[in-house]
């Protein structure tokens, strides 16, 4: 696993935008390297009977990545070279979530949307092209992950719903998730 980013790219941001991305990524990276996490993949790749060797490559991109449509991309699955890139979240949308939910969260937020995105890729390489079949054992996968994890809160809750309801969409609503209850769904 490596972090990766474009020194072209990397250009056209500010240096404050820089400074972020590179920040952001440094602490995804961490998030994904945690042994309870590795542990975790292992396991799930032996069920699935997916080779680790398969996986040649596992990127954590600096800089978000946007879809012609517009949507941002947690992540992306090159089945045939078994190559996988990890995106994050723009600069916008953290600033954003940070004023409404508090910084705590926006970290706990990104490293399970990242841990999320790999479980999902990772499936990719066996799924193939099948996204409902990924998209249903991804949430299986991370909800046995974090109830692991002992989390099993409103706030894990919480975010839950932020990774699995808004992958469709770049922006969500900020002001629906306001009225989200932690009571909520099971
Ligand atoms: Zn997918």
């Amino acid at each position: 696993m490596k972090r990766s980013v474009d020194p072209q790219k990397l250009k056209s941001f500010s240096q404050n935008h820089v400074k972020f991305y590179l920040k952001y990524s440094s602490f995804v990276f961490k998030a994904l390297k945690k042994p309870s996490f590795q542990k975790f993949i292992c396991w799930m790749l032996k069920k699935e009977k997916i080779e680790e060797q398969i996986v040649s490559m596992v990127q954590v991109k600096v800089l978000p990545f946007r879809r012609n449509n517009g949507n941002g991309v947690a992540g992306k699955c090159n089945t045939t070279r078994g190559r996988i890139r990890i995106y994050p979240k723009t600069i916008k949308f953290c600033q954003i979530f940070k004023q409404q939910f508090g910084q705590n969260i926006l970290f706990a937020y990104a490293g399970n949307r990242a841990r999320a995105a790999l479980i999902h890729e990772l499936l990719h390489l066996k799924y193939e092209e099948d996204e409902k079949t990924v998209r249903e054992l991804s949430r299986e996968y991370f909800c046995i992950f974090t109830q692991k994890q002992c989390i099993k809160s409103g706030r894990s809750l919480f975010i839950y719903t932020m990774i699995f309801n808004s992958n469709q969409r770049q922006e969500i609503s900020f002001k629906r998730l306001n009225h989200f209850t932690c009571k909520g769904k099971s």
